[in-house]
């Protein structure tokens, strides 16, 4: 039979650049071309019915079933122009992809014949078999059903001939089963919190706004090699693989030639990109080869993500089309670097930028600051919470394999930032703020408009401070971004609070002070604000690190320090349930104790059946596959050996064998080896799974399962060496890596 890996490598070598078919029109001009957006509301929809669309859009307004009616009219009308026949409800469950299901418009229309329909209480609302989505046990505690709600702030959008409704996906007893219930919460408790601090400095401000940009990092492998591959197929990452002799050592894939093949892919996943709303901007190669990255321009956070979803699912398709499969795992090769999606993350108001320096006034230095130091806050009392909220089975690869952030949360400032913050806490109180004839004198360093030097980034932090924003650079290249906003927007949220608490109080105590007298301005306010400030920048400094983050010494003194440093992916989950965590998602409305509860037994639930369905794939692969074909090639050597034999003189046969019967036995130390450990690996989920506890069960197969994956992958490995390459059934590294 022919060697299955050497006719996919023979098909991938064939494979030629698919042509795309380029639209005629500006990428400007046909940007959004299949969403519903203001544009095409402001056409299909009567005056009265956008003007109230946008007071839902804009200010939370409440949606009334008449108003849906007519959207809904309008939605179908433009959708069926487009050739749409069908609808779904687009939502988030909790394993990470997106779901849907897909109806039709038409209905009976009575005499016997159909017509198409399309109403606001479909639009609104509809109940999805929920009972086979992952929902931790809240659906059977509480209510057996969920249904999915419009979120009218990220518009529909069509995907071949079906308009898709982004929904939050909740049980009936109001209990979120989604990733965008709780983002939206979140979204709106820094709103508050934010704006509230803002008004200090700008009685104006209205609303403030959580941005993000993400830039997704992901391998593209042939489609044919890909299907040679059974643990690519089924689990997204090869279990076993040697290095290829070249991989990235000489540095000659990032910002290198894009092949031809992935050029074509890279522009026709754009143009849908951009039909679809997606603001793609970036693309180039990245360290890894095979390794890419496509970033948009940012948004605001909860289109930002439905975003970061859709464009996952479609690049998974685009790529097929191309002959490719698109690996979105976080460390899909061993031996270089894996994927990763930083999340850019900012807050901005209605009239500007907040984490941005503009270096006019005291007094906007001063909220600059503010909003420096209270996220740093929010870093700090939540930096095991914000690492659960990035951790997973596959982001566990790729953590602190020293090419990603450590698993350590610590925020990098640079060096202007840190200068700043050290010397307000340094200077004396009153040389910082004098209240005086001239009212209020602060002494904040002044801040030049474009102050942050670009080049002055540690690519090992991995929460780092960049210019206008922060750069969250922990989160995992399949994740969904709402798990890592939730947990930050949430912490900088209660952060803000507590600061505005604090300040409050503080103006209140000194509401009799000379110093601080009528006339005076808002010295007592700014007093204030500074002494909290210096207080914070005090209380966080242990989440500020600058230095070398893959370094050991890195790991002993953030223990010192108090951060979390914590390596088991279900032990670092145990964050969502502190009492800290609960209580500020409690006291937020972003989540109830028992919703905490049941997400977290899907975490567990889907860590352990990650490492179980791999577990078993690479007992599979073992015993199937490598076991046999290395079997296979010691025979032939144990007949040359025996031919050799009947050749030669006995001292002479004996000597032209010496390196085969070396190789033989090798193979038989190494091929029973692994048989053994395939054994206890067998053993060792029989045991693991005979936990009921979910929590347990999944720390057992962290501790006992996980460990003989990679023992068992090293004699793999050594075997791929030393077997002849005519045999090896699998695709190997230096063929999966390197597209031509
Ligand atoms: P780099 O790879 O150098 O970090 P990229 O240009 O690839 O930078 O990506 C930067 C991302 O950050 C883009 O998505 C960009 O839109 C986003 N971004 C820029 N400014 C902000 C901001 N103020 N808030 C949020 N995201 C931002
Ligand atoms: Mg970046």
């Amino acid at each position: 039979m022919a060697n299955l890996r050497f006719q996919a490598v023979e098909k991938a070598l064939d494979k030629q650049p698919l042509e795309v078919k380029v639209p005629s029109e500006r990428p400007s001009e046909y940007f959004g071309k299949k969403v519903f957006n203001r544009e095409m509301m402001y056409k299909y929809l009567p005056k009265e019915v956008y003007d109230k669309m946008i007071d839902v859009m804009d200010n939370g307004a409440r949606l009334d079933r008449s108003v849906a009616d007519a959207v809904a009219v309008g939605m179908k009308k433009w959708a069926t122009e487009l050739g749409v026949t069908h609808y779904t409800h687009w939502f988030q469950p909790l394993t990470e992809g997106t779901a849907e299901k897909h109806d039709s418009f038409v209905e009976h229309n009575g005499k016997g014949g159909m017509v198409e329909e399309f109403s606001g209480k479909l639009l609104v609302q509809q109940e999805p078999d929920a009972s086979s989505f992952p929902s931790g046990g809240i659906r059977s505690t509480f209510e057996a059903r969920g249904y999915s709600a419009w979120d009218p702030t990220s518009p529909v959008f069509i995907i071949d001939d079906t308009l898709c409704i982004p929904t939050v996906f909740i049980s009936y007893s109001g209990e979120a089963l989604d990733y965008k219930a709780p983002l939206l919460r979140a979204l709106h408790a820094v709103n508050v919190a934010a704006t509230e601090v803002c008004r200090y400095f700008d009685p104006n401000v209205n609303k403030v706004t959580s941005n993000l940009g993400w830039e997704q990092e992901y391998f593209l492998v042939d489609d044919s090699l890909y299907s040679a591959r059974p643990d690519l197929v089924l689990t997204g990452r090869t279990l076993m693989g040697h290095d290829s002799a070249k991989n990235q050592q000489m540095d000659d894939h990032y910002f290198g030639t894009i092949p031809d093949r992935v050029q074509a892919f890279m522009k026709d996943l754009e143009i849908q990109a951009l039909e679809l709303g997606i603001p793609c901007k970036t693309r180039h190669n990245e360290v890894a080869p095979n390794q890419f990255e496509l970033a948009p321009i940012f948004e605001e956070t909860n289109l930002a993500v439905d975003h970061n979803m859709l464009l996952m699912s479609l690049m998974k398709k685009v790529a097929r089309h191309h002959g490719f499969r698109v690996l979105l795992h976080e460390k899909p090769f061993a031996g270089i670097n894996g994927s990763g999606k930083h999340n850019n993350w900012s807050l901005s108001t209605d009239t500007g930028v907040l984490l941005h320096a503009p270096g006019k006034t005291p007094e906007d230095n001063l909220r600059f600051v503010t909003f420096i130091v209270e996220t740093l806050m929010g870093v700090w009392r939540h930096n095991g919470l914000l690492k659960a909220s990035i951790m997973s089975a596959t982001n566990a690869h790729r953590l602190g394999a020293n090419e990603a952030p450590p698993a350590i949360i610590s925020s990098f400032l640079g060096k202007q930032v840190s200068q700043l913050l050290d010397h307000i806490e340094n200077a004396e109180k009153d040389q910082l703020a004098i209240a005086g004839k001239q009212g209020l004198k602060m002494d904040i360093p002044e801040i030049p408009e474009l102050f942050i030097d670009n080049t002055d980034r540690n690519r090992t932090s991995p929460f780092a401070f960049t210019g206008n924003r922060f750069e969250f650079r922990a989160v995992g290249s399949e994740a969904n971004c709402a798990s890592a906003m939730i947990a930050l927007n949430s912490a900088v949220a209660e952060a803000l609070a507590d600061f505005k608490k604090r300040v409050d109080a503080r103006i209140e105590e000194t509401r009799n002070d000379p110093r601080f007298a009528e006339g005076t301005g808002h010295t007592a306010k700014f007093h204030a604000i500074l002494d909290v400030i210096r207080e914070d920048i005090k209380t966080c400094k242990p989440i500020r690190f600058d230095g070398n983050g893959y370094s050991d010494e890195w790991v002993a003194e953030a223990e010192k320090r108090g951060l979390d440093v914590e390596k088991s992916c279900p032990r670092i989950f145990e964050r969502y349930l502190d009492e800290d965590s609960v209580r500020m998602f409690e006291s937020l409305k972003v989540m109830t104790r028992k919703e905490l509860e049941a997400r977290n037994e899907v975490k567990w639930e889907t860590y352990t059946k990650k490492i179980q369905i791999e577990a078993r794939v690479l007992g599979d692969l073992s015993m199937n596959h490598i076991i046999p074909v290395a079997t296979r090639y010691q025979s032939q050597l144990l007949q040359n050996v025996s031919h050799t034999r009947g050749a030669f003189p006995t001292e002479k046969a004996a000597r032209l064998s010496e390196r085969n019967l070396k190789i033989i036995e090798e193979i038989s130390e190494r091929t029973s080896s692994i048989e053994k450990q395939v054994e206890e690996l067998v053993n060792a989920r029989r045991v693991a799974n005979k936990i009921a506890d979910e929590h347990e069960k999944a720390i057992v197969y962290h501790d006992t399962v996980a460990p003989k994956m990679e023992s068992i992958r090293y004699e793999i490995d050594k075997l791929e060496m030393l077997v002849d390459d005519a045999c090896w059934p699998l695709p190997k590294y230096r063929e999966l890596l390197f597209i031509r």
